[in-house]
């Protein structure tokens, strides 16, 4: 009797135990967070706003691409990467690094900044949708994060993230568009034969191949430029693709 009891309390630990890494790990908190984003851009509505979560797809390149949210309305494409990070986050529109610290003189980690990692993402809808000029770059930051310091208006908080709904841009998109945009998308989404780990293989993939002087954008050439600030790596394909890289 006494053994059945420990081998139930032990079972009902390790079961504790596996859910509870579960929903701590990186990849469950930003889904919480990717969810929490959709409940408050809400739902499509015909005619007014159009909404696409985790649009993952691939190109006839073999890139790949997952954006968290599309919005769609008549001021624009909005296309929205979520990041949760805690901490407090340094970083300006066009730096290509920005700096995460989580305690005062304490740990500081470098990341891509997503304002231009989501420019890649927008590169790829203009392709296939064959438009310019639609799309607005919005980063939204959960709020385990300080963002104060960040100086780009297209970053948001979480708390902030609903004005976009309301907010005016020198875009116009006619409803017809609206529902042609979203209905081309949906169609990506729904036709996409990709897994999240061949996205993951391919983030690796362009990693490398960055190393050798290959533009993760595009898949264009990365040549040596002189910039206002010195010398940078450009892609070839410039102004179409504006992917650049620091020298190391
Ligand atoms: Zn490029």
């Amino acid at each position: 009797m006494i053994f059945a009891v420990v081998t139930i309390v032990i079972v009902i630990i390790v079961i504790a135990v596996i859910l509870g890494k579960k929903t701590h790990s990186p990849e469950s908190k930003g889904k919480r967070g990717e969810n929490y984003v959709a409940k408050i851009l809400g739902d499509t509505i015909i005619g007014e706003q159009y909404v696409i979560n985790d649009l993952l797809f691939q190109n006839e390149k073999g890139q790949s691409c997952q954006i968290d949210h599309v919005f769609i309305n008549k001021f624009g494409i909005w296309v929205i990467e979520t990041k949760n990070y805690a901490g407090t986050i340094y970083g300006q529109e066009n730096q290509r690094e920005w700096t995460q610290v989580l305690a005062p003189g304490h740990e500081i980690n470098k990341f891509y900044n997503p304002i231009k990692q989501n420019a890649t993402h927008i590169y790829h809808l203009s392709n296939y949708l064959k438009v310019k000029k639609v799309f607005v770059n919005v980063v939204v930051f959960l709020s385990n994060a300080d963002i104060t310091n960040i100086a780009s208006g297209n970053v948001y908080s979480i708390n902030e993230l609903h004005t976009i709904k309301n907010q005016t841009t020198d875009i116009t998109i006619p409803v017809d568009k609206m529902e042609y945009f979203y209905n081309k998308l949906l169609e990506l989404k729904n036709n996409a034969t990709i897994t999240k780990t061949e996205h993951i293989g391919n983030i690796y993939k362009m990693q490398q191949q960055l190393q050798q002087g290959i533009c993760p954008r595009c898949g264009g050439k990365l040549v040596l430029r002189n910039g206002k600030t010195g010398q940078f790596y450009g892609c070839s394909n410039f102004p179409n693709c504006k992917f650049t890289k620091r020298i190391n």
